[in-house]
């Protein structure tokens, strides 16, 4: 299989199976997701899930995280990884989002990167999410399930290279989509340590399973 054709094997399966994928954070508004996806770094979504609720209900704006004091942010986020410096960028950005974005979320993938804390990652989620624009967000599931199924070479090394790769090849409707079935992909089915290769269903376009047959 050249890898024209493990794509549209990837775009057909995923469309069918799963036709509006959807992020696992919960957030009802841009400000929330943001602070949801910012926490999310080397954290998982169900912990997130668990430390939001309370989050929100204590700052529901930036205006109130702006006003809010570093050890109210910390003590209501301590259980996520890294709440130190999370409690820094919540801060930093609800600040920025008022001082420089007139209290609302940028839309721009360009001005999303300015805030604390949201990088080139941060900002596809939320511009994909929010916007179903084509941009790929590539955390460590979408960086190892498109290797081991052979969309991108071997030999990307960064999630940069990964996501070049990605997008060139996935047509651009289904791109923020795309993100999402290889976040779920990995998450329950294709683990880092031990991928579920017997109950996958899509090892017909899969190059690790090819290997395994081989
Ligand atoms: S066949 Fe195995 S390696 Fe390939 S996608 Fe499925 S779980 Fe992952």
């Amino acid at each position: 299989m050249n890898k024209k054709e493990r794509f549209e094997a990837f775009v057909s399966y995923f469309k069918e199976a799963f036709p509006e994928p959807q992020t696992e954070l919960n957030y009802s508004n841009p400000f929330e997701l943001v602070v949801a996806v910012v926490l999310s770094a080397q954290c998982t979504d169900v912990r997130i899930n668990k430390v939001t609720p309370a989050l929100f209900e204590a700052f529901p704006t930036p205006k109130h995280m702006a006003q809010g004091s570093f050890e109210e942010i910390f003590e209501l986020i301590r259980s996520v990884s890294y709440p130190n410096n999370k409690a820094k960028h919540l801060m930093g950005l609800s600040k920025m989002i008022m001082d420089d974005f007139g209290g609302e979320v940028p839309e721009k993938h360009e001005d999303l990167i300015k805030l604390p804390g949201v990088g080139r990652k941060t900002a596809n989620v939320v511009v994909s999410v929010l916007y179903n624009q084509p941009a790929m967000a590539v955390d460590t599931h979408v960086f190892r399930v498109s290797k081991r199924l052979g969309l991108v070479t071997q030999t990307a090394k960064s999630p940069l290279e990964v996501e070049k790769q990605l997008v060139r090849h996935i047509p651009e409707e289904y791109v923020h989509k795309a993100h999402h079935w290889l976040i779920l992909h990995g998450r329950y089915v294709c683990l880092a340590r031990s991928p579920k290769c017997i109950e996958c269903k899509i090892t017909h376009f899969c190059r690790y399973w090819e290997k395994l047959e081989a």
